[in-house]
């Protein structure tokens, strides 16, 4: 049977993307490539091998079952929890060499108990408390683990100190993100001058990449931003500021569509679809798309939501139902059955973004992106450029590709 929406993945869009995120950071910055709430919808079965194709080789997540599913879809890639990891769990991502956050003492326990038995090092990243106030060791607390942690360092792999941001999308944020670094800074020296020397420095999320060029340290975990989507509009702007062009240089990676399932018109003073939210003006005509808020496409888009068909920017109205909502069409009135929709991605010149709908929705990109059920078909597209590339040259390393792209 037909689903009544699909999603593609635009591999040369990926490319890209990762081509500009790596011209940025340049190359002494590691990226770590954030796939946590299905790849942000994207899809974790199709997006870990289309990553991987395009030489990402580090993975962060938010939790071991996540993890579990980034080792299943990708070629042995190396995988970080950044949040939940049962202590019953981490047995397993030892014996895996899945990362891991610590920032509580329980967990450090856990992994020594479970580097011992298995005669393997566990790979911690210690997390820092600098003012997001969500979790990491403050001053304080790493004080108190710093023995457990110096004792065992025959079975601790440190491979990281790291902190998140609480909110470099916004400039409003800014003195606080500025003191976060610097407090990050002073744990990380203190930390050192205890004889424990994490391999990698890592803070920035998009945003703080994009917009705190210090908190870029020796690696970066990159979400929002490699699927083609900026963290806010802020982000995009300060990034603009001093380019000559003043394009979005970012190619949406996703594409959501779905058809035209039926045409109807609509007579003066009728309203439209369940309740009285929208009443008819004058003679209309609406197309019906077979997807709804239980496809992710949520209710707050109604009588807000763009889609584009037939190459136009047309209104969503009426209320957006479980599984249907409905356009108007009266500006292109040869829409029929059948016509593609897209619901999220680019049509001819016209685009719709996440961002755009967040705009009217107060929906954050990120939001509408991971309540894209798993279950939608997805399917990469425009691999051609690698593939090509690769046949002819015999190249068998994607660096190549991601350079050329
Ligand atoms: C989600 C997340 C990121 C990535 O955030 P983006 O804004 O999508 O780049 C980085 N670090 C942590 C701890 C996160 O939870």
């Amino acid at each position: 049977m037909l689903a009544s929406s699909t999603i593609e993945l635009d591999y040369s869009a990926l490319l890209n993307n990762l081509q500009i995120i790596r011209g940025i950071l340049g190359p002494d910055i590691r990226f770590s490539s954030v796939v946590k709430g299905n790849a942000y919808g994207h899809g974790i079965n199709e997006f870990i091998p289309m990553a991987e194709m395009a030489n990402v080789d580090h993975f962060s997540v938010f939790s071991a079952s996540e993890a579990y599913a980034v080792k299943a879809a990708g070629n042995d890639p190396q995988v970080l929890i950044m949040g939940f990891i049962d202590d019953s769990e981490v047995e397993w991502a030892v014996e895996h060499d899945v990362e891991f956050f610590v920032f509580e003492s329980g967990r450090i326990m856990a992994a020594i108990e479970a580097a011992k038995k298995l005669g393997k090092k566990a790979r911690i990243h210690i997390e820092f408390e600098t003012g997001l106030n969500r979790t990491g060791f403050s001053q304080d607390q790493l004080k108190k683990v710093v023995p457990l942690i110096q004792k065992n360092l025959d079975v601790l792999e440190v491979c990281g100190d790291c902190t998140h941001y609480a909110g470099a999308e916004s400039i409003a944020n800014y003195v606080r993100v500025k003191s976060q670094i610097k407090r990050f800074n002073k744990m990380d020296q203190w930390l050192r001058s205890q004889g424990i020397n994490p391999m990698m420095r890592h803070t920035a999320c998009s945003a703080a990449a994009m917009s705190y060029p210090k908190s870029r340290m020796d690696m970066v975990r990159i979400g929002i931003l490699q699927y083609g989507f900026w963290p806010s509009r802020e982000t995009i702007i300060d990034y603009l500021k001093n380019k000559t062009d003043r394009v979005d240089p970012l190619k949406r990676v996703i594409k959501w569509k779905s058809t035209v399932m039926d045409v109807k018109e609509v007579t003066t003073g009728e309203f439209i679809g369940y309740g009285t939210t929208f009443m008819a003006s004058e003679n209309m005509k609406l197309a019906t798309v077979p997807v709804g808020y239980s496809h992710g496409y949520s209710r707050s888009l109604s009588n807000q939501g763009r889609v584009l068909i037939g190459g136009k920017r047309l209104a969503v109205i009426g209320i957006v139902n479980m599984n249907i909502l409905m356009v108007d069409i009266s500006e292109a009135p040869e829409v029929k059955k059948g016509d593609e929709v897209i619901l999220i991605g680019d049509q001819g010149d016209q685009s719709v973004s996440v961002a755009s709908f967040s705009e009217l929705s107060n929906l954050l990109n990120y939001e509408l992106l991971t309540r894209l059920p798993h279950n939608i078909p997805r399917k990469v597209v425009n691999t051609e450029a690698f593939i090509t590339k690769n046949s002819k040259n015999g190249l068998h390393n994607a660096e190549e590709k991601v350079t050329t792209a």
